[in-house]
């Protein structure tokens, strides 16, 4: 127990063997006036090292691997200094990052998702036959809906109020909630898409006013702390237990 942080391990120190590596999958992304390009790496890189050290504590044998700074952005390049990786590039990367896994011998890798640009499940359709690694993949800001539901009172999508929460909680001193906006997008010109059935790679600078959507103003220290709380608690809890599961004939169904 204990070397759980493979940025931070040596060569030699670290366990035998892992039951489970966590990959956090940041952006580099403008995120409004008020929070930093790297608010998803920062935010997803901190979550994962939490659980992380809770569940290597609770005896899970899990290893953090450092987080991929960047991911696909292709629709937010509009916005100064946004660095994307095409989905297809990310697919690669993330292809020889699980080949990196299976060659030392991980039997499970957790792929947590900070960004929402990136949509991983056909990558995972697709390398699910080509490796014995189990993947599994969470969007960390889905990992509790009832602590979001009861935390916020202004839902978005983009440094709205929980991202602002959270990099308040983590990161005070790169947040300038002085210069936000309030986070209104422009309405959708089809019905279609305002009923949400017609689907378009949404071209950010056209549909928000600075990147932002979602209101922060309401965003506090406090409530960020309690979401990282839960989510760190909920994820923790997967990680022991997927470190205690067999990879057996039925994985991952109970046995008959
Ligand atoms: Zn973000």
């Amino acid at each position: 127990m204990g070397q759980w942080n493979l940025a931070e391990t040596t060569w030699g120190l670290a366990a035998e063997q892992y039951a489970v590596a966590v990959l956090p999958v940041g952006a580099t992304e403008a995120h409004g006036p008020h929070l930093p390009y790297a608010t998803d790496t920062l935010q997803c890189e901190a979550l994962a090292r939490r659980a992380c050290q809770l569940a290597d504590s609770r005896g899970a044998r899990v290893l953090c691997l450092p987080a991929l700074p960047y991911s696909v952005c292709e629709n937010g390049l509009g916005f100064r200094w946004t660095m994307s990786l095409r989905p297809s590039t990310l697919f690669r990367v993330v292809t020889d990052l699980v080949a990196s896994c299976e060659a030392h011998g991980i039997p499970k890798l957790l792929l947590l998702n900070g960004h929402g640009g990136n949509e991983f499940q056909p990558h995972l359709r697709e390398l699910c036959r080509q490796t014995s690694v189990q993947l599994m993949l969470v969007n960390w800001w889905q990992v509790d809906r009832e602590a979001h539901a009861r935390l916020f009172v202004a839902p978005g999508e983009h440094a709205d109020e929980m991202e602002t929460s959270l990099m308040l909680a983590l990161h005070p001193d790169l947040v300038h909630l002085d210069r936000a906006g309030n986070g209104a997008t422009r309405a959708p010109r089809f019905t279609a898409m305002q009923e949400g059935w017609a689907w378009v790679a949404r071209p950010w600078e056209r549909l928000t006013i600075d990147g932002t959507v979602g209101d922060p103003t309401h965003a506090t220290a406090a409530k960020g702390a309690a979401f990282l709380e839960a989510l760190t608690e909920k994820l923790a809890n997967l990680l022991v237990e997927l470190a205690n599961s067999l990879v057996d004939d039925w994985y991952p169904y109970q046995g008959r």
